[in-house]
């Protein structure tokens, strides 16, 4: 995975956040589910299940390797905001400064030393499926932190400062000028957040 790559103009759900297993500080245990055998393609599953498992591993790596320990019941909102913030080093996607002269800009004409960071639509897939394999994991749908609010209003600010520094919009205005009820985004399955767009402001 080669993170430092700049082709990523696309803020879709394409491409995998968490694929390497080096995204944590500790990258001398591996997932436990790593199969040695993929032989039999009858009995793969698909790629978002794929994803999802891979999330929610580097999810609880992420709490074992957190100070203090944390355990998947202390997990609050506030700490998937952590998580979050913490996996925005491996992002690919330039998100300007306000101060910087690119700011608003879609294709900047030069290099800037602003950060990389997670994609906003990355960020909003992750949420969904981690969202979903908590409760696949045993955890009740009212004490998901995936689905408290401070997160669906952090990714909605993310979103917005997103579209604004690089000059893009993220608003579904392709067809339907009032996305209601459940948006066709194929990779955030389960995302209940989707009239975010349409609501409060
Ligand atoms: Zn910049």
């Amino acid at each position: 995975m080669d993170l430092a790559s700049p082709s990523d103009n696309n803020p879709t759900f394409s491409s995998p956040i968490i694929t390497a297993n080096n995204t944590t500080t500790n990258n001398t245990t591996p997932p436990r589910s790593t199969n040695t055998s993929i032989s039999s393609p009858s009995s793969t599953p698909s790629r978002y299940e794929n994803q999802k498992r891979r999330d929610w591993n580097t999810f609880c790596q992420y709490l074992r390797n957190h100070r203090p320990p944390l355990t998947l019941p202390m997990c609050s909102g506030a700490h998937v905001l952590e998580f979050l913030r913490y996996l925005d080093q491996f992002g690919k996607t330039k998100v300007h400064n306000q101060t910087c002269p690119f700011f608003g800009l879609p294709n900047p004409p030069a290099p800037c030393p602003c950060p990389l960071r997670q994609a906003w639509g990355s960020l909003d897939a992750l949420i969904g499926r981690l969202r979903a394999a908590y409760e696949e994991h045993g955890g009740r749908p009212e004490g998901n932190p995936f689905g408290a609010r401070a997160v669906r209003i952090y990714l909605r600010e993310v979103r917005d400062f997103q579209a604004k520094a690089r000059g893009v919009s993220y608003e579904k205005k392709r067809k339907r000028p009032k996305p209601k009820g459940t948006a066709p985004t194929p990779a955030s399955l389960s995302t209940p957040a989707s009239d975010l767009s349409g609501s409060g402001q």
